[in-house]
């Protein structure tokens, strides 16, 4: 699926939709360039899962883990991961295999351990097409 967003403010409600739609058990991995729109995305499913509290990103943390909304959303970015074993110590199973919302950033870095299905998001910029113009790519894994 590709949808066409032409604002911050429409790419949020696009992330707002998939946070209304989510299943629990869903793991989702994030793929864009710096400052394409990843954190307005994520913030927006949040937002759709009801949590109120702002999202930053986890740089420092690999996880950050909302219980607020109607199900967990673990947030992962995995940028300065060292080393795969990383992950095991972090017990990302209980979050990739249990009942909340998983989206990883820079998955592409722990791609061994991914699980067999998830929905892979891919947001770009197409400069031509204007300077908010973002084409975002939803596809199951
Ligand atoms: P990332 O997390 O991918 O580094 P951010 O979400 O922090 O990027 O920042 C995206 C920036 O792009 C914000 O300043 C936002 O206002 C701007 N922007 C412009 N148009 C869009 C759009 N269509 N969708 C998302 N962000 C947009
Ligand atoms: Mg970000």
């Amino acid at each position: 699926m590709v949808i066409e967003t032409f604002s911050p403010e429409e790419t949020e409600e696009l992330g707002i939709h998939f946070g209304k739609e989510a299943k629990p058990g869903t793991v989702c991995t994030l793929i864009g360039d710096l400052g394409v729109g990843k954190t307005v995305f994520t913030q927006g499913i949040a937002k759709g899962l009801g949590i109120t509290e702002p999202i930053n990103s986890p740089t420092f943390t690999i996880v950050q883990v909302y219980e607020e909304g109607r199900m967990p959303f673990y947030h992962f970015d995995v940028y300065r991961i060292g080393d795969i074993e990383e992950m095991d110590e972090i017990g990302y199973e209980d979050y990739f295999y249990g009942d909340g919302l998983t989206m990883i950033e820079w998955a592409n870095l722990i791609e061994e351990i991914l699980p067999e299905h998830y929905q892979q998001i891919t947001i770009e910029k197409d400069i031509e097409k204007g300077f908010d113009y973002r084409k975002i790519t939803i596809e199951s894994i």
